[in-house]
């Protein structure tokens, strides 16, 4: 029988660079590894792809899944704005022996860490909260209070990186690529 794969969680405030490492790995990915694609409530971004970035949904429809049961964990994130992994994209790769990534709050990582407790988790971080914020106007995606909810939300965050089984600091973007590079390698049982 094919072993399952192992489920790994990845957190980190917004901005703190996680999805453009997760990007980055993901083109050369490291075995035999998949990232799962969240649902969300919020509005695509320019640029973002619906099923390729996230499951846009309509809160109606969010709510209908919820309620039948078929996310892993569902939080919403900011106010009005739920986020949620389907179980579709977790269970069958895990049955079939491939190991899928997460890209979740912290809460959401407490769910997920419940329901799978051989998970393995990584939280991503700018080494200060000046480096998030001058990150987060640089990217020009989000309005000026969206950056202030992002940044509060982020202080909150990190109190919770305790929690997590590895630490990728962000502030020179190649050496957290080798990090965290090294700490999936580990996790998949590569040869280093
Ligand atoms: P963004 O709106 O910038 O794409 O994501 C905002 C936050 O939502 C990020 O911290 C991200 O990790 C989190 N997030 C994205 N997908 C999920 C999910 O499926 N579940 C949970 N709990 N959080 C998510």
């Amino acid at each position: 029988m094919t072993p399952p794969g192992k489920l790994i969680v990845v957190s980190g405030p917004s901005g703190s660079g996680k999805s453009t490492l997760l990007d980055r790995l993901f083109a050369a990915p490291p075995g035999n590894l998949r990232r799962s694609v969240s649902a969300t409530t919020r509005s695509p971004r320019q640029g973002e792809e619906d099923g390729r970035d996230y499951h846009f949904l309509s809160l109606e429809e969010f709510e209908r899944r919820r309620a039948t049961g078929e996310f892993l964990e569902d939080v919403e994130v900011y106010p009005g704005r739920w986020y949620g992994t389907l179980k579709s994209e977790v269970e069958p790769s895990l049955r079939a022996g491939e190991s899928v990534i997460l890209e979740i709050d912290v809460r959401g990582a407490d769910r997920a860490r419940q329901a799978y407790p051989d998970s393995v988790s990584i939280f991503v971080q700018t080494r200060t909260l000046e480096e998030l914020e001058a990150r987060l106007c640089n990217r020009q995606t989000e309005s000026a209070a969206d950056i202030a909810r992002r940044l509060e939300t982020a202080r909150q965050e990190i109190t919770y990186a305790d929690q997590y089984n590895y630490r990728v600091i962000n502030d020179d973007p190649d050496q957290a690529m080798a990090d965290l590079r090294n700490i999936i390698d580990q996790i998949l049982g590569n040869p280093q």
